[in-house]
């Protein structure tokens, strides 16, 4: 990207130094990855205050910065260092990110929702890329300073921009929309994160479609044809994606095979597969095939895409372990809705003689969690032959199992996942198959690196 310093002058309140020839051909928030010519953008955290750290970001390149009016100013800028002065650094940030947005002008996708975010937007990125130049969100930078980041590290030649717009309360989702002013957004689900700060379902389901506030007024709403909190979308640009007869994008033929599932959609003929385990990425190629029909897309080009598929390590990431034994490596994140998915996929596995599943503690949710991690059980009993739990709230599942789970499912309960690894090491043989997931702050991949095949 290249900015004329000149050219956003008139987003600040006001200016100090020479603007007039300055070119700044980065956005940085960090003085770890500063790269030459940048614009740095201190921002004020809770612990850190980036104000205290422009002469770093200088020495590394940076040759224009930001910078909250009122705050002290430190000695010894370079003479043609700019400052641009405004009252808030992160809403700057936004403000120049939507005047480089306008002026490169791509097609933007906006996806949120509770679980399937990234995955659907690596997957639309799969598709879009084989025709447009495409750029998306990187790592999980989706929020109201990550997204503008992401906006201003793309490409002036970038044709289509997949956003992943994440959320931890109301309001969140409108300002990133009002933003980015998406050409399609789409609703992924309604899961349970966040209960605490949005109080319901309902709740949750009214922040995701915050997403519709910044919506182009031609733009096309996408949303989970099988959640009742989204189906009844109305307007002639709704498009509900699901497995059950009502939606208007309906799935049908979903066949599953070890590498992944075909399917089709009803109005049309093509086959389409997906190279992923779990069936609601089957949902999450479906949001995908959306996008690229609303893109003009070639048939033959969507599973070029979805084939090429390369999706973000340590989700349902299937490897051999000692022994010959499959693992699933799901340890990126767990919400209740997601375990519930991970586990119906290791049960509807087939070729295994013993299905076992690794759980370990949810994060995140609030007064609910004891009882969310009770309802994981009603999954955890079924088509699964072991369940091990680790950490303090995944015991209420193995609890939960123990009091309603049949007489042949063995349950066994660790404090933490150190603990489960030597019943593991008895567990490694090629008729097993073994899901592990957790959540993000359990790391529970150490585990399956541990009993990977070449470690
Ligand atoms: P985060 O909030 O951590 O950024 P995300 O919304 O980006 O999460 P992903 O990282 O794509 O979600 O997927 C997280 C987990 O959610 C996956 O491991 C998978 O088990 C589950 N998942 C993915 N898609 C769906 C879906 N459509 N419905 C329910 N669960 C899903
Ligand atoms: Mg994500």
């Amino acid at each position: 990207m290249k900015i004329h310093l000149k050219d956003i002058c008139h987003l600040a309140e006001r200016v100090e130094g020479n603007a007039e020839n300055a070119v700044i051909s980065a956005v940085t928030k960090d003085t770890r990855n500063v790269s030459p010519q940048s614009l740095y953008v201190p921002i004020a955290g809770e612990r850190f205050d980036g104000h205290n750290f422009l002469l770093d970001a200088i020495k590394k390149g940076s040759v224009a910065s930001l910078w909250k009016q009122g705050t002290p100013v430190p000695e010894g800028l370079p003479e043609d260092f700019v400052l641009l002065m405004v009252e808030d650094t992160v809403l700057a940030l936004g403000h120049i990110a939507k005047w480089y947005l306008k002026k490169v002008h791509p097609v933007v996708i906006g996806v949120t929702g509770s679980n399937g975010k990234t995955t659907v937007k690596d997957m639309v990125e799969s598709v879009a890329s084989t025709t447009f130049a495409t750029f998306k969100t990187q790592g999980n930078y989706n929020n109201h300073i990550g997204l503008p980041l992401t906006i201003l590290s793309m490409e002036e030649t970038t044709e289509v921009l997949i956003l992943e717009m994440g959320m931890s309360g109301f309001g969140e989702i409108s300002y990133l929309s009002k933003l980015a002013e998406p050409d399609v957004a789409i609703v992924t689900n309604i899961g349970e994160s966040h209960m605490e700060q949005l109080g319901s379902r309902e709740g949750i389901a009214k922040a995701k479609l915050e997403i519709k506030d910044g919506l182009k007024e031609s733009g096309l709403l996408v949303v989970d044809g099988d959640e009742p909190l989204l189906k009844n979308q109305k307007g002639d640009n709704v498009l509900s994606v699901g497995f059950s007869t009502e939606a208007s994008f309906h799935i049908t033929s979903i066949e599953s095979g070890t590498d992944g599932f075909t399917f089709q959609l009803e109005e049309g003929t093509t086959v389409y597969k997906v190279p992923v385990l779990g069936k609601h990425n089957v949902k999450n190629a479906a949001y995908a095939i959306a996008v690229a029909h609303y893109l003009n897309i070639e048939e033959n080009k969507i599973n070029e895409g979805l084939n090429s598929l390369n999706i973000t390590n340590m989700r349902l990431q299937a490897s051999r372990g000692r022994g010959g034994a499959l693992l699933i490596n799901d340890a990126y994140n767990a919400s209740p809705t997601s375990m519930m998915a991970a586990l119906e996929t290791l049960a509807g596995l087939e070729g295994f003689e013993r299905k076992v599943a690794v759980l370990g503690d949810m994060y995140e949710l609030g007064s609910m969690e004891e009882e969310m991690h009770r309802k994981v059980a009603q999954k955890a009993g079924v088509g699964i032959d072991i369940v091990i739990t680790v950490g303090p709230r995944a015991s209420w599942i193995a609890d939960e199992l123990e009091k309603t789970g049949s007489d042949s499912l063995k349950v066994y309960a660790f404090p933490a996942k150190e603990d489960a690894a030597s019943l593991l090491s008895q567990l490694m043989d090629k008729k097993t198959a073994i899901l592990f997931k957790a959540s993000r702050g359990m790391s529970l991949e150490t585990l399956v690196n541990e009993f990977s095949a070449d470690e």
